[in-house]
């Protein structure tokens, strides 16, 4: 009986949206409620968990995102029709209107300008070790304050190095991390001989939408909450995976910088980087460019990419497919 109350007391104390829960009826939906402090969230999921109905909710203001029981939901206090002037509502209707291309589609550098660069880590499918060392750089170049990077995690790495995960969230809790949580498909199928029209997500017979919902249940079942970001395998997609995504309330992230292939960051550069291991070239120009500029690089979380602004103009000039990269994108 003692023991009873003492795993009730436990329970008690834990936070309302603990880890290592399952999560049972994902769906994914557009679902604009308010707050009672007046604020509004976008639902894009719904599902239960621990026996309440939840929310994966996006702020179409700020881009961050959190989970939110459905009891704390209110009635939209705005119009439907005022969310489409949101930074979010727009930059999904920005890449909606832009031309498609096979590879590097969506958000690729800052919309406006921006002091400093984006880092984002790609964690695909790997057998190595995870560059810890490189995470600790990145934690360095903050001085003390937690350093924003983007890592966008598949879900086969996930459940292959638990370890380095927790690692990682371990290092958030502790403010050293501000992780934004990037959706890099479940699988991440990657067939070398295959051409990219036949490749990566484009893979005949891929399920495009449990790819991404298969890795998001794997993140909100350990407690975290998945950006409304959503990085490509090989930065490879055609107009079906793309409208699909944009369909579920994501945005594809890009990379004008791609460091492994010689691509040169400047500023608003999202920068791309292998946090798993297969591509230490990347991690050493990575390091270098924190040795070379260690007071003047400034890192930013990746959702400043989009409220940098600049909308009106950048959707002019994506109109005229300007800004299209050749050349091939093998992915690890
Ligand atoms: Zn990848």
């Amino acid at each position: 009986m003692r023991s009873f109350f003492l795993t009730m007391a436990v329970l008690a104390v834990l936070p309302a949206f603990a880890g290592a829960s399952p999560l049972s009826d994902y769906r994914s939906l557009f679902a604009p409620f308010s707050l009672a402090d007046g604020s509004t969230r976008i639902g894009i999921r719904k599902f239960r968990q621990g026996g309440v109905t939840r929310y994966l909710a996006i702020d179409p203001a700020s881009l961050k995102t959190s989970v939110i029981p459905e009891g704390e939901t209110l009635p939209l206090k705005v119009s439907v029709a005022s969310l489409a002037q949101t930074p979010y509502m727009r930059e999904l209707a920005l890449h909606r209107a832009s031309r498609r291309r096979l590879q590097n589609d969506g958000l690729v550098h800052a919309r406006g300008a921006a002091q400093g660069v984006f880092i984002t880590a790609d964690l695909c499918p790997s057998a190595r070790p995870f560059e810890r060392e490189m995470f600790a750089a990145v934690e360095a170049a903050g001085g003390g304050s937690a350093v924003p990077v983007a890592v966008a995690i598949s879900g086969d790495w996930l459940l292959k190095h638990s370890s380095d995960l927790e690692w990682l969230t371990g290092e958030e809790r502790a403010g050293r991390l501000a992780v934004t949580w990037v959706n890099h498909s479940r699988s991440h199928v990657y067939r070398p001989a295959e051409p990219l029209e036949r490749n990566f997500l484009l893979t005949p017979g891929t399920d495009f939408g449990n790819e991404v919902t298969a890795t998001e249940i794997l993140l909100l079942e350990r407690g975290i909450a998945p950006s409304a970001f959503f990085r490509f395998p090989g930065l490879v997609s055609d107009a079906a995976t793309v409208a699909a995504l944009l369909e579920m309330g994501l945005i594809p992230l890009g990379s004008n910088a791609w460091l492994a292939k010689g691509e040169k960051p400047t500023q608003g550069s999202i920068i791309l980087v292998h946090g798993n291991g297969n591509e230490p070239k990347g991690i050493r120009l990575l390091l270098a460019l924190f040795l070379e500029k260690r007071s003047r690089i400034r890192l930013l979380p990746v959702a400043d990419a989009v409220l940098s602004g600049g909308h009106g103009e950048e959707m002019r000039r994506e109109g005229t497919g300007e800004g299209l990269r050749k050349g091939p994108v093998p992915d690890r």
